[in-house]
């Protein structure tokens, strides 16, 4: 998901559709906005779809006036049962004695669904299926004096990854988890600040790029300035490192460091780790486009667009369902016949997960005619799934798990297939030394099977590590 917060701004709504539009990429099935203005109080719109067919009317954006608004893109990951209904659409609001307060929660609490029991036997009562509910009714029950204290209580109850932002009637908050797991930066706008999963949602409404909220961090900002808190025990931080690979935009900074940059830099590394003689290096557009030009840099074969994207579908792996995502390959993307036939070709794209996406790219590129195919990933083999905020399937339907790279090889059906090493996607991302087995400097779990928090709810329901 993404989340997206501004205050002491004009009309915050616009800002927050703005900062959303740029972070849809994190979450294309429904989007929300709260805002509040002195004499209307706090007034929210959520909606299923894009943020650009929704939140661009006048008469939507009439409805959220104020200086002060956040706002969400959604998708659902593994926790959620069923589709989306409209009352899982964030942001959250909740009524306090000490006034309202909202909130957008990207990442997933891993032990929601011990906390949701609990506090339903004690009275809560749940509107939605999220897991994020529980930070406002956990907020609810807190004795704390003052919004920030409560979300800190809150939140201390809270396991797994969150990056969250939250308003009261005059203060945004921002809070990330001791790993600090999902990104969340802090920006400047005017007099007034943002806060937002990404920099992409920084420089779309011409904010300067402060700093990245520290992992265990939390600011609360009003127009008096940005107050920094330490409200969970300090930890070395684990980032995603799949954020790097492939979620976050090739546009935004991370660590210091441009994700592109990472991203091309995991090419070279490929290159280096599994060369191979061939006419053409391909990426599987958009995702492995930036890791093909680091493997035609290195190996200094000819990088050339082979697959042509349809630019008005969106991104397959986000579809909710099966098959929307099984014909979303062909809906979406096409061979680029003249330029492949009888060509020796090297495919790149970021991660193999079920290995549908694979297997219709090589179909459609034999049928093409091309004379060898050969595929990269600048991933390791996805073994393991996500519990901290990433779509990844069970375990049974990811390719990796079940078979050995010989035989994802054979079952796609391709010349070879070589993905690259933890150690060299750790070093794309900056660790020149590698990975450090004994303290990893990122969450690497969907690849390793080493969880930096145990999925307490997952293990409950059998999920064995
Ligand atoms: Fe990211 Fe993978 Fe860790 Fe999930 S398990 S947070 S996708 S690195
Ligand atoms: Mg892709």
């Amino acid at each position: 998901c993404g989340v997206f917060g501004a205050v002491n701004v004009q009309d915050a709504a616009n800002f927050v559709a703005l900062g959303l539009h740029a972070l849809q990429h994190r979450g294309q099935e429904a989007g929300g906005i709260i805002t509040h203005h002195e004499e209307r109080g706090f007034q929210s719109a959520h909606r299923f779809g894009l943020v650009r067919d929704n939140f661009t009317s006048a008469k939507l954006m009439e409805t959220l006036p104020g200086s002060i608004g956040i706002g969400h893109v959604r998708y659902s990951t593994a926790g959620s049962k069923g589709a989306t209904a409209i009352r899982d659409v964030q942001p959250f609001f909740g009524e306090f004695s000490m006034g309202g307060a909202a909130i957008a929660h990207n990442g997933n609490i891993t032990n929601a669904e011990a906390i949701r029991r609990e506090l339903i036997e004690r009275g809560s009562i749940f509107q939605s299926s999220s897991d994020s509910e529980c930070i406002i009714h956990l907020m609810a029950r807190s004795i704390q004096k003052t919004h920030a204290e409560r979300l800190k209580d809150a939140l201390r109850r809270c396991e797994g990854a969150f990056s969250v932002i939250a308003m009261t009637r005059t203060k945004l908050i921002g809070v990330r988890d001791r790993l600090g797991v999902r990104p969340l930066v802090l920006g400047k706008i005017g007099d007034g600040y943002a806060l937002a999963s990404e920099t992409c949602a920084l420089d779309i409404i011409g904010a300067e790029f402060l700093r990245e909220i520290e992992p265990g961090e939390m600011v609360v900002i009003d127009a008096k300035g940005v107050v920094s808190s330490r409200p969970f025990e300090r930890t070395s931080p684990r980032f995603c490192i799949f954020e790097q690979v492939y979620f976050s935009r090739p546009d935004s900074i991370i660590g210091g460091r441009s994700v592109y940059e990472t991203r091309r830099q995991i090419g070279v590394e490929l290159a280096r780790e599994a060369p191979v003689e061939a006419d053409l290096v391909c990426p599987v557009p958009d995702s492995g486009t930036p890791a093909a030009i680091g493997y035609s840099q290195e190996s200094g074969i000819p990088f050339a667009m082979g697959i042509i994207r349809n630019q008005y579908m969106g991104r397959t792996f986000i579809e909710p369902s099966e098959q929307i995502r099984n014909m979303g390959v062909r809906l979406k993307l096409n061979v680029n016949r003249a330029l492949i036939e009888g060509k020796r070709v090297v495919l790149v794209d970021d991660s193999v997960v079920r290995g549908t996406t694979s297997q219709k790219i090589k179909q459609m590129i034999l049928e093409a005619g091309a004379a060898e195919v050969h595929f990269r990933i600048a991933s390791p083999p996805t073994t393991w799934p996500c519990f901290y905020g990433v779509d990844t399937p069970e375990r049974s339907k990811l390719l990796a798990a079940r078979m050995s790279e010989d035989e994802m090889r054979d079952y796609i059906g391709v010349d070879s297939l070589k993905f690259v090493s933890l150690d060299g996607l750790y070093r794309a991302a900056g660790e020149l030394e590698g990975r450090n087995d004994s303290c990893p400097q990122f969450c690497d779990a969907c690849f390793s099977g080493e969880y930096p928090v145990a999925p307490s709810d997952m293990i409950e329901r059998g999920f064995e590590l």
